[in-house]
């Protein structure tokens, strides 16, 4: 597509490695012209499927984790993807709590943050062939909450 705009990092599935990949991916966004808010939104949504893909997918096993983005006129859209364990049942692992590491302190709010955050959220994946988590957001809309 003549005006779309990528970028694409692969990275190490280490968590000091996610603040790297948050702030790159929020430095790519730069171009749209996003404010604070939209900014942290992202990062916040992009810091979320990573962490999932670290613990959940990987189990903690070091592998590559990939971010493919794109910007489209005002709409900006990221994967996040892993090739670790997969999932099993999508809509139940997307309800708010549920967790399947209950003994770990997880909340089972990631994907509800990333849904709260984002424009849309799609998660493809099946057990044994990783996770895409595919998420858009429009920038600069002109709604500002709260007000
Ligand atoms: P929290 O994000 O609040 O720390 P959580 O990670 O368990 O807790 P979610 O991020 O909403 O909650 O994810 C829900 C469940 O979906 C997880 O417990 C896990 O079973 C599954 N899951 C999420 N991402 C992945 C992934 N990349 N690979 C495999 N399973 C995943
Ligand atoms: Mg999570």
């Amino acid at each position: 597509m003549g005006n779309t705009n990528e970028m694409m990092i692969e990275f190490d599935s280490r968590s000091c490695n996610e603040g790297f990949a948050r702030v790159a991916v929020a430095a790519f966004v730069t171009q749209l012209n996003p404010t604070l808010e939209e900014v942290a939104d992202i990062k916040t949504a992009i810091s979320e499927a990573i962490t999932n893909s670290i613990i959940h997918g990987y189990e903690n096993e070091v592998k590559k984790i990939r971010i493919q983005c794109s910007v489209r006129e005002r709409e900006f859209s990221v994967s996040v993807i892993d090739y670790g364990k997969g999932i099993e049942d999508i809509e139940k692992a997307m309800e708010p709590l549920f967790t399947t590491k209950p003994e770990k302190d997880r909340a089972g709010m990631g994907f509800a943050f990333m849904e709260a955050f984002m424009d849309s959220v799609e998660v493809i994946s099946s057990p044994g062939h990783g996770c895409t988590v595919h998420m858009k957001k429009k920038i600069g809309t002109g709604i500002i909450p709260f007000m």
